[in-house]
């Protein structure tokens, strides 16, 4: 599978300026971002599904086919990286455990290569006491559980599908064995919520609970997908951190530049026949980071209806 033409990915209008055809970057650029040559962090969607459906989060929008990563196709992802220091994250807008090959993931990415890592994010519901002695064996080496509420009252509304009593019965689980089992040093565990109105009041409570238990308690601000109600004139006219050191492949092996792009507006190459440094090296990738640089996601299909960072301080990165 190509990957697809610059213009199919920008919304590039006639007359308007931008970046340079050729080299994606443009002499009026106003910001340099500090690009790495190579990926640092590797997402994997190595299934489409998810047993939740949380109001906030688009993963039951996603169409994907194959709905299932071929194991040639993750394979040969961890194969092109091998011995670059990278952290995999075998998931992307879907829940990793929904995927019963993650324990062979995690072996196969730490097989000789003892620069990766291997970090979950996970809602907890399907780590079983067996799953969590296989993700421990198996090497893993940051576990994140995303849990929105401590009373039953504030969860259930929030992650939608999940049980209740399997996340409060496993995840101590798991965090019991981690701590039992000599795994305290080696493997860092976080529990996280994002912060509503609706569990504002358990906060103290829920550090209260979960600090003992695990490596660190985080509480999170809830962020706005693109494309979920911004308009064409919201779009906000500055670059981008979100994809400075950062390559995500959808199940079909397509590769995006923002873990966000759920509908795949934003592809710059596939791994069944380029390979990982190609695709980050790609004439799309560096055009639409000269465009993000120029501080122009209008014209980028993906990033025209997102406002991420939009209060953030870019001038450190100016150029001119
Ligand atoms: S501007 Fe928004 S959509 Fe575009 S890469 Fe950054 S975070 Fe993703």
């Amino acid at each position: 599978m190509r990957p697809r033409q610059a213009d199919q990915i920008t919304d590039r209008q006639p007359g308007v300026a931008g970046a340079d055809a050729v080299t994606g970057t443009s002499a009026a650029a106003r910001w340099a971002m500090p690009f790495a040559d190579q990926p640092r962090y590797i997402q994997l969607e190595t299934v489409t599904k998810c047993n939740a459906r949380c109001p906030f989060c688009p993963q039951n929008e996603i169409v994907r086919d194959p709905a299932r990563m071929p194991a040639a196709t993750w394979r040969k992802i961890v194969d092109d990286t091998r011995g670059w220091g990278i952290v995999y994250r075998p998931f992307l807008t879907n829940e990793p455990f929904v995927d019963k090959r993650q324990p062979e993931i995690v072996r196969y990415i730490k097989q000789h290569d003892p620069t990766a890592k291997v970090e979950y994010n996970t809602n907890g519901e399907l780590v079983t006491e067996e799953l969590a002695h296989a993700l421990l064996e198996a090497g893993v080496d940051i576990m994140r559980f995303s849990i929105d509420g401590l009373s039953r009252e504030t969860y259930e509304p929030s992650r939608v599908g999940v049980s209740y009593d399997h996340v409060y019965e496993r995840v101590p689980r798991f965090l019991e064995i981690w701590d039992q089992e000599g795994y305290r040093d080696r493997v860092f565990t976080e529990v996280r919520m994002i912060e509503m109105p609706e569990n504002r009041h358990e906060i103290d409570d829920f550090k209260a609970f979960w600090q003992p238990r695990c490596s660190e308690v985080v509480i999170t601000n809830a962020y706005q997908w693109p494309w979920t109600g911004q308009k064409r004139e919201d779009a906000v006219a500055k670059p981008c951190l979100k994809i400075l050191d950062e390559l995500f492949f959808y199940s079909n092996g397509n590769a995006t530049i923002c873990c966000w792009d759920v509908h795949e507006r934003a592809v710059i190459g596939n791994v069944t026949d380029q390979s990982v440094l190609e695709i980050w090296q790609s004439y799309a990738a560096q055009h639409l980071r000269g465009l993000l640089d120029d501080g122009r996601r209008d014209l980028i299909h993906l990033c025209s209806r997102c406002n991420a960072y939009a209060g953030f301080d870019f001038s450190r990165f100016e150029v001119g």
